[in-house]
């Protein structure tokens, strides 16, 4: 193979960028990047069509300080992604999320609130009549409590995430080209290097699986069983016509969220596990908004009684079905593979953390700042799952 990388990162979305960015900042690194993405529009990868969404209410505490330092990070970006003096605006609404239980799902909430205020979160404890002074557009008969992040919780544009990542990462080296890795060679305990659709071999160093939702087939192409799927979920933008104060990212016990997009609103519901199928298609599930979302918003925002939909899109999460969470590093059997996958609808505010780790793996070969092993590979094949409750 004539033409060889130090780091060739399979997929250049907002993980592959991060990776590439961390790579290029590291001062330690001098070696060679390249970025294969086949898509460059990035129409239909799961960074453009996600909400963006920045919490620390999650029930592994890793993930909480993963979310820590994405806050972190997006208040710094203007200066840490600035490429010519030209600031990105993240787009940062720090208007918190606000999780409602049920009686049943009470004593889950407060211990999942009591692990995360442990971690630095801010997040509050509210009861009933706590949670009608603070938001008094809610319903809360049969709410029992809430959880109120009010700092470091809210949401970005997720597209100006991944450009800044990218345009940072290629002023620092990364090499991007467009097209398809249809192909992984193998030699003894490791990856040699790749083929590219359009015809070109490439060698590697090390091979980084960033391909979001389909990053179970790219591992495919070497052999490897990795539990991430790509599984739909549809997104609905609706017009109140009753004006109400800005709400929170709102998850009702039902699992129903919705938050406010600029004048509209968003609303979205993952499916039970057992009706989720593998999907390849972006057709909105269009039924699931009048049949299931409107009657959850309508009882529980009295003023959602009377809203139109205007507007549907579908992405696909990038689902890790063993245990809904991320899978960080090398294959136990494949050294100089790694991996970046399954982060199940939290991948857009892990994706600083995950990059900064990726990049620590690559060039100190140990995590340096904040140790994701919990996330290591090995844990699938042993059967030791890491399961985060909290996914929306
Ligand atoms: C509706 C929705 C809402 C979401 N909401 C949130 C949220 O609120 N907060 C949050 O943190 N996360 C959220 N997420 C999840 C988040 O968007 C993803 O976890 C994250 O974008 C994954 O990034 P990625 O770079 O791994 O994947 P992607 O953005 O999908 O990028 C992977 C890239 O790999 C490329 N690729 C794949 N295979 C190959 C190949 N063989 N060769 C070359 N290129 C290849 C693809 O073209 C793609 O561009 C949401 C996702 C969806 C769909």
């Amino acid at each position: 193979m004539s033409e060889h990388y130090d780091v060739i990162v399979a997929g250049g979305g907002v993980m592959g960028s991060a990776i590439a960015y961390f790579l290029g900042a590291d001062p330690d690194f001098d070696g060679t990047v390249l970025v294969v993405e086949r898509d460059p529009s990035y129409a239909d990868c799961a960074t453009t069509r996600s909400w963006g969404g920045i919490r620390q209410q999650f029930s592994t505490p890793e993930n909480v300080r993963m979310s820590l330092f994405a806050t972190d990070f997006v208040r710094a970006a203007g200066e840490t992604l600035a490429v010519d003096g030209e600031a990105p605006d993240l787009a940062f609404r720090e208007r918190g999320y606000l999780f409602l239980a049920s009686a049943a799902g009470q004593a889950v909430l407060r211990d999942n609130v009591a692990a995360q205020r442990a971690l630095g979160a801010a997040v509050d404890l509210l009861d009933p009549p706590a949670l009608v002074a603070r938001f008094p557009w809610l319903e809360v008969s049969d709410i029992a409590a809430g959880a109120f992040g009010a700092r470091n919780e809210g949401w970005i544009d997720p597209s100006a995430l991944l450009h800044a990542f990218r345009r940072k990462a290629r002023a620092l080296g990364a090499v991007y080209v467009a097209d398809e890795i249809c192909a992984i060679d193998r030699a003894g305990a490791g990856v040699a290097g790749v083929r590219l659709r359009a015809g070109r071999r490439l060698g590697c160093g090390i091979l980084v699986n960033a391909a979001g939702p389909w990053a179970g087939a790219l591992a495919a192409l070497a052999g490897i069983e990795l539990p991430v799927r790509p599984r739909k979920r549809t997104t609905f933008v609706f017009d109140c016509r009753e004006p109400l104060p800005p709400l929170p990212l709102t998850v009702d016990p039902s699992g129903v969220a919705v938050r406010p997009e600029g004048a509209q609103y968003l609303a979205i519901l993952s499916p039970p596990e057992d009706q989720d199928p593998d999907s390849t298609d972006l057709e909105p599930d269009h039924s699931l908004f009048e049949e299931v979302i409107w009657p959850v918003l309508a009882a529980r925002v009295p003023a959602f009684a009377a809203i139109k939909a205007t507007g549907a899109w579908a992405g696909h999460y990038d689902y890790n079905t063993f245990d809904q969470n991320a899978v960080l590093g090398p294959h136990p059997d494949l050294g100089n593979f790694l991996f970046c996958n399954g982060f199940s609808g939290h991948g857009i505010q892990q994706s600083p953390a995950a990059g900064r780790a990726l990049a620590e793996l690559i060039v100190h070969r140990r995590y340096r700042t904040l140790d994701l092993s919990a996330f290591s590979f090995d844990r699938i094949p042993a059967g030791r799952a890491l399961r985060e409750v909290n996914v929306v």
